[in-house]
C-alpha cells in the first residue's frame, strides 16, 4: 500500500478498568521519546455515536477535542501523555462505524449487495484505522471493553485482517491482562491471563507482548511460564505494576524493556529514549513542599471518573507551585443557607465544575457566595461561569430573581440565556439554537478563540491577548446585563473576538475569583500545567497560609 506507518492494537482481558487506556497512552509517550510521531484512537464497542448523550454517572468524562468532537476520556489521557493532536478521527463506536454503512446502503453505494458485518462492518472499521495511515510515525489502537464481549467481535475480526492485509511487521498486537496476586496462596496467579489469550487466539488474534497488571513485578519463572502457555518470548512478558502516580506508568514500562521490545518487534530503527521530562515530573510529584485543599462542588460527587480531566488539571496546576493538591468531593445537595462554614471548613479553593441539570444549583450558588465574601479563591468552570454570574447579580448587583434561564425557564432576569443566534467566529457563520435544537445538537463545542482583557486575572495568568480554548455548553452570558453588572464591580476579562460571547469573568478586591465559560481542564499537561490551574492554586495556597 505504499506507507510506513506501523500499527499497535491494544486489547484488554480477564475484567475492564486495568488501565488500557493508560497503557496506550503510555506507550505512545515512551515512542515519542525515542523520537518517532504517534497517534492514538480508541475504537468503542457501544452503540451510542458517540459519548455526548451518555450519563457521566455511568460513563465518565465526556472528552472535547479542538474539533469540537465528544470523545471517550481516554483521549484525554492520550492527549496528556502525548503531543498527538486528537479529533474526531480519534474515536469510533459501534454506532459511528453503524450509521456510516447505514447511510451508504441508503445512498446505493453497495450497489444492490446484501450488506453484512464481515467484509462490510470490517471495511469500514479498518477504513477507519487506516485514516491515520502516513500522518504519523506508529498508530496506537485500543479497542475498549474485554475480551469475550459479543460487542467487540467485530472490531477483533477488523484487527486481525489487518495483518493479514499488512506486512507483517508493521502490526503488533498487545494484549493486557490481569495477574492477581492470591493471599491465601502466597503467590500471584497466571491462569485469568492464560484464558484470556486463549480466548483472543480463538478469534485468531495472538498476542505479540502481553502487559500483566499485578500489584508486584513478577519474577523471571513466572514470566517464563506466562511466556509458555501463551506463546509469547519471556522479554514479552511486561509488568504493568501498580503505581502511585498515573506519570509513572511509562517509566516503569520502560524499566521492563517494553519500548524496546516494540521497536524490536515492529522492526523500527529509533533512539535511546529520553526520559528525564518524566522523571522530573514524578520526582516533584512525589516529593511537593506544600499541600492544599481544593473542594469541588459538583453533582457527580461520588464519581471521580466524571471529572477525570478536571482532576488532573487541578494536579498538574499543584506541580509549579510545589504543591499537593488534595481533592475534596462536595455534594453541592449537602449545602444549606447555614452550613457552609462547616462544610467548606476545610477548604482552601472552591471549584464548581462543568455541569448539566438543576439538582445542586442553590448549593453551587450558595459556595460561590460563601467564597466571594470569605476571599476563598473560586474557580468557576462553564456552569460554575454561570453560577457565579448569577450569584453577583442578585447579591451586588441586586437583580432580585435572577438565574439561567437552564434552570428556571420564567425568570424575570436570565443572565444566562440560550443566545438565539451568534455569530461564530470560527466558521464565519451565523448560528442557531432554541428551546427546540435537537439535545446533543446544538451545543457551543470545541475550540473557540478569545481575547483577554489587559490588567486582569486572566491575562496575568495567560500573558497574552489572545487565546484558545474548548468548549461544551448551551447557554451563555446576556449581554443585556453586561453594563449594569459590570457597573456593579463584575470584569469581563474574556470575551469573543466579535465581543458577542462572554468567555471569562472576574471580581475586583478578590484574591482570586474568576469564572471562565470554557473548560480549561482539556487542555492542561502535566509538562505544561493550565495557567488558570497553576494561579487558582497558587491563590488557593497563600490563602491557606493565612489561614494557619
Ligand atoms: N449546563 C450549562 C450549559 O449548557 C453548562 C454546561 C457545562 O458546564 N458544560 O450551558
Amino acid at each position: 500500500m505504499g506507507f510506513n506507518t506501523k500499527f499497535i492494537f491494544i486489547t484488554g482481558g480477564v475484567l475492564s478498568s486495568l488501565g488500557k487506556g493508560l497503557a496506550s497512552a503510555a506507550i505512545g509517550a515512551l515512542l515519542e521519546s525515542r523520537g518517532l510521531t504517534v497517534t492514538i484512537q480508541k475504537l468503542d464497542p457501544y452503540i451510542n455515536v458517540d459519548p455526548g448523550t451518555m450519563n457521566p454517572f455511568q460513563h465518565g468524562e465526556v472528552f472535547v477535542t479542538d474539533d469540537g468532537s465528544e470523545t471517550d476520556l481516554d483521549l484525554g489521557h492520550y492527549e496528556r501523555f502525548t503531543n498527538a493532536k486528537l479529533g474526531s478521527n480519534n474515536n469510533f463506536t459501534t454506532g459511528k462505524i453503524y450509521h456510516s454503512v447505514i447511510s451508504k446502503e441508503r445512498r446505493g453505494d453497495y450497489l444492490g449487495g446484501t450488506v453484512q458485518v464481515i467484509p462490510h462492518i470490517t471495511d469500514e472499521i479498518k477504513d477507519s484505522i487506516m485514516l491515520h495511515a502516513d500522518t504519523v510515525d506508529v498508530v496506537i489502537v485500543e479497542i475498549g471493553g474485554t475480551i469475550g464481549d459479543i460487542e467487540s467481535l467485530p472490531f477483533l475480526e477488523a484487527i486481525r485482517q489487518f495483518r493479514a492485509d499488512q506486512k507483517k511487521e508493521d502490526v503488533l498486537y498487545i494484549h493486557l491482562t490481569l495477574v492477581p496476586y492470591i493471599a491465601t496462596a502466597g503467590e500471584v496467579k497466571t491462569k485469568p491471563t492464560q484464558h484470556s489469550v486463549k480466548e483472543l487466539r480463538s478469534i485468531g488474534i495472538q498476542p505479540d507482548i502481553l502487559l500483566c497488571r499485578t500489584d508486584r513485578f513478577l519474577s523471571k519463572d513466572i514470566k517464563k511460564k506466562i511466556a509458555l502457555f501463551c506463546d509469547v518470548g519471556v522479554d514479552a512478558v511486561i509488568t504493568a505494576k501498580d503505581v502511585e502516580h498515573i506519570y509513572e506508568v511509562p517509566l516503569v514500562f520502560h524499566k521492563e524493556g517494553l519500548d524496546d521490545k516494540i521497536v524490536e518487534l515492529l522492526n523500527i530503527w529509533a533512539r535511546a529514549p529520553r526520559l528525564e521530562p518524566w522523571e522530573e515530573l514524578l520526582e516533584k510529584l512525589q516529593h511537593p513542599q506544600h499541600a492544599v485543599n481544593i473542594g469541588i462542588v459538583g453533582k457527580y460527587v461520588n464519581l471521580t471518573e466524571s471529572y477525570k480531566s478536571l482532576n488532573e488539571a487541578l494536579c498538574h496546576g499543584g506541580i509549579p507551585n510545589n504543591c499537593k493538591v488534595n481533592l475534596l468531593f462536595i455534594d453541592a445537595d449537602k449545602i444549606g443557607e447555614t452550613n457552609c462554614n462547616k462544610v467548606l471548613a476545610d477548604v482552601h479553593g472552591v471549584l464548581v465544575p462543568g455541569g448539566f441539570g438543576q439538582r445542586g444549583t442553590d448549593g453551587k450558588i450558595l459556595a460561590a457566595k460563601y467564597a466571594r465574601e470569605n476571599n476563598i479563591p473560586y474557580f468557576g468552570i462553564c456552569l460554575g461561569m454561570q453560577i457565579a454570574v448569577v450569584e453577583f447579580a442578585r447579591n451586588i448587583a441586586g437583580i432580585a430573581g435572577a438565574h439561567s434561564s437552564e434552570f428556571d425557564k420564567k425568570t424575570p432576569h436570565p443572565v444566562i440565556y440560550l443566545m438565539r443566534e451568534w455569530y461564530d467566529d470560527k466558521t464565519g457563520t451565523m448560528q442557531k439554537r432554541d428551546i427546540h435544537s435537537e439535545k446533543g445538537g446544538s451545543m457551543r463545542l470545541g475550540a473557540y478563540p478569545c481575547r483577554i482583557q489587559p490588567d486582569t486575572l486572566a491575562y496575568k495568568a495567560y500573558q497574552t491577548d489572545e487565546i484558545s480554548e474548548r468548549h461544551r455548553h448551551r447557554y451563555e452570558f446576556n449581554n443585556e446585563y453586561k453594563m449594569k453588572l459590570e457597573q456593579s464591580g463584575l470584569t469581563f476579562s474574556g470575551i469573543s473576538p466579535n465581543g458577542e460571547l462572554i468567555e471569562i469573568i472576574e471580581i475586583k478586591n478578590h484574591p482570586w475569583f474568576l469564572g471562565c465559560q470554557f473548560h480549561p481542564e482539556f487542555k492542561s499537561r502535566p509538562m505544561a500545567p493550565h495557567p488558570l490551574f497553576r494561579d487558582f492554586i497558587r491563590a488557593s495556597l497563600e490563602y491557606s497560609k493565612k489561614d494557619q
